[in-house]
């Protein structure tokens, strides 16, 4: 999808705050006092996957007793309220006009943290799955985030077979469980080979769908594999009964 094409997407109720419905700053879909519900994913945040941390320490609980396949992930807000929201409206709403905003805020996470990826793909959903949404809300973020820095997306690269969705209410293990098996390569593969793969999601969670997608892309010989998300959950602890 060409760039131009994406215009189409601009909000048609102009500079309007998604929380509020007043005057928006110059993103576009935030006002001034509205953007402080969106709560930037810096500080202590975990080496490997990039969550807020919950403790003074370099790993989350999550990265340090799993295995995770993916070299590093790194997210722009912590997902709660205003991220959330966003999401929410983008994602089941489809307020397709999100997407050139969300993809700018996670291209500025890529800039900073030095991410250097060769090639992106999109966590892929499965086509039923999309034709029931209506689009392909990883495959959008993707077509924005090429434009903007300048990376080839490989649509297809990687598929998803079966669908796991119902992954809310599972373990951390049990997550990892469902999603083993669930994806698979696409006709685009061969463009993994050798490459910096840089796999585009919405949010991270436990990170096992990163993993599962991960896995698939180091199977295609990639060299290498990051994860951007605009959104994740905050680690949390799994001795007091957390996710994993
Ligand atoms: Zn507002
Ligand atoms: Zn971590």
């Amino acid at each position: 999808m060409a760039v131009d094409r994406l215009t189409r997407f601009i909000s048609p109720a102009g500079a309007v705050c998604v929380f509020c419905g007043g005057e928006a700053d110059g993103c576009g879909v935030v006002c001034e006092k509205c953007r402080s519900r969106l709560t930037e994913n810096a500080g202590r945040v975990c080496k490997k996957c990039g969550r807020v941390l919950i403790a003074e320490e370099e790993y989350c609980e999550t990265c340090r007793n799993h295995s995770r396949v993916f070299d590093l992930a790194r997210s722009r807000y912590v997902y709660e309220d205003g991220a959330r929201k966003i999401i929410t409206d983008y994602k089941y709403g489809k307020a397709l006009y999100l997407a050139k905003v969300i993809a700018h805020d996670m291209a500025e996470v890529y800039a900073a943290a030095d991410m250097n990826c060769t090639v992106m793909i999109n966590a892929p959903a499965t086509p039923a799955r999309v034709k029931e949404r209506g689009f392909d809300h990883t495959a959008l973020l993707c077509e924005y985030l090429s434009a903007e820095l300048h990376i080839p997306f490989a649509a297809d690269a990687i598929v998803k077979k079966k669908d796991n969705s119902a992954q809310a209410g599972l373990s951390g293990a049990e997550r990892e469980e469902n999603v083993l098996g669930a994806y698979g390569r696409g006709e685009n593969a061969k463009r993994l080979r050798g490459a910096h793969v840089l796999i585009v999601d919405d949010v991270l969670t436990t990170g096992a769908t990163a993993s599962a997608v991960a896995r698939e892309a180091y199977k295609c010989r990639a060299a290498g594999v990051k994860v951007l998300t605009y959104a994740s959950t905050r680690s949390v602890n799994i001795l007091s009964g957390g996710e994993i």
